[in-house]
């Protein structure tokens, strides 16, 4: 199905194993404010590394298995099955690194985390500039071979678990002066402070502290690419992630459609299954039909990047797939919750789970009203044909 060729369907296999062994720690999971042991969450890395399912999205010139969009795509689906950020372990570091890492980056952060030594995270957002990114605030003052760095981050997912943060500043000085640059900074460089750990809606084992910068010096080596580059990883990484987040919403809602279809078999009421009520298969059937259309909708999507359509196109079909994608989850888990009933509202059911974590998919990496007026502004400036 899908014309998935043997080596993409044996990559699905191996993901599908690991995402089936990780269903079995989500309520342990639950139960911990999102953490497992030290030891378990270790196996569980090194069973991604293992079956080649860690970093799939790095080249072989670093080290990494070099899958297709495609792909990646199949790897981050599995990962979409497993609640509480457990398939986080399916981890993919920045797709646009290995090209301009210089020879310090290379050696001494992408190739340690290409190999699963290392973790990284992204230190974008502020208080005041999330949607509107190009509204950063932090700053990046050269003196001399060196930047100082200041600036205070939101949401910095995984700062707890990273060892090193890219982290995107406007530059003061120099011919560059206004724009936009980044920069890799160890998480224990002077200057660099949580300020403090919010609680969110999920349950992860992840945090997303509020981050500060004040007069952090990293050495001219720590600029990824050149200070022309400007926001072109940043768009980059939102293409790249968009379609993962698509990707993983395929995998939600093909775990729901599948637990609330047992479900409905099993349940009796009123001396019959609830799968025979037509209200409740109306559920279940808009509920596949969603998600028959998103999955095609994505699989094209990481066809289209594997045949090098044009950057522009890219970023408009990433853009539909990950606003249909997630807002199509967000609509599945709604019905799936109201099939379980009261059990759909215990946090040890996977709907009541799906239900909290699914939320932020219409949200990060690009809310589903900023993902609307960037497909508008290509349709206006390509026409239809260009994109669809
Ligand atoms: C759990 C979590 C983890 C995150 N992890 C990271 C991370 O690791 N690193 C990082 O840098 N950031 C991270 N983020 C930040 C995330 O990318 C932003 O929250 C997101 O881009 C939206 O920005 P904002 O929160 O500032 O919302 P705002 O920009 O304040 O927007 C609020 C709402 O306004 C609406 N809106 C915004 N612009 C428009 C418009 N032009 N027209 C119409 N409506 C509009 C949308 O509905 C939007 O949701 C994370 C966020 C969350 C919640």
């Amino acid at each position: 199905m899908y014309g998935l060729t043997p080596a993409d369907l044996d990559l699905q296999r191996r993901a599908r194993e690991l995402s089936d062994e990780l269903i079995g720690f989500e309520r342990t999971a639950e139960e911990n404010d999102g953490r497992l042991p030290d030891e378990v969450a270790k196996s569980h890395h090194e069973r991604a590394i293992e079956l080649g399912l860690y970093a799939t999205n790095m080249p072989e010139s670093v080290g990494g298995p070099g899958c297709s969009s495609l792909q990646q795509v199949l790897v981050q689906e599995q990962a979409g099955r497993v609640t509480n950020g457990l398939g986080w372990c399916l981890h993919t570091p920045p797709a646009w690194w290995p090209e301009v890492a210089n020879d310090l980056q290379r050696e001494r952060w992408l190739l340690p985390t290409v190999r699963g030594e290392m973790q990284e995270c992204y230190a974008i957002t502020e208080e005041g500039a999330g949607s509107d990114v190009a509204d950063l605030t932090a700053t990046a003052r050269r003196e001399g071979a060196e930047y100082v760095l200041d600036g205070v981050k939101w949401h910095v997912t995984s700062f707890d678990e990273a060892d090193y943060v890219f982290f995107q500043a406007v530059l003061t000085s120099g011919q560059h002066a206004g724009d936009q640059a980044l920069f890799v900074v160890d998480k224990d460089a002077p200057g660099v402070r949580v300020v403090r750990t919010p609680m969110y809606t999920h349950t992860l084992g992840h945090a997303h502290p509020i981050v500060a910068f004040e007069g952090v010096r990293v050495p001219e080596a720590h600029l990824v690419g050149t200070e022309e580059d400007g926001m072109s990883f940043v768009y980059e990484w939102f293409r790249f992630e968009r379609l993962m987040v698509a990707a993983r919403c395929l995998g939600a809602a093909e775990r729901l459609v599948d637990e609330a279809t047992a479900f409905a078999g099993d349940r009796v009421v009123g001396g019959e299954p609830l799968i025979r009520k037509q209200l409740v298969q109306a559920m279940l059937a808009d509920s596949l039909t969603e998600l028959f259309a998103a999955r095609t909708m994505t699989y094209e999507t990481a066809r289209s990047i594997d045949a090098g359509t044009d950057k522009k196109v890219l970023h408009a079909q990433c853009s539909m797939a990950k606003l249909y994608a997630s807002e199509m989850a967000g609509r599945v888990v709604d019905r799936v919750v109201q099939i379980f009933g009261g059990r759909g509202y215990m946090r040890e059911n996977v709907a009541e789970r799906f239900y909290r974590e699914l939320r932020v998919e219409r949200i990060w990496e690009g809310a589903s009203e900023v993902q609307r007026l960037i497909i508008a502004d290509q349709l206006a400036k390509r026409g239809r044909s260009a994109l669809v």
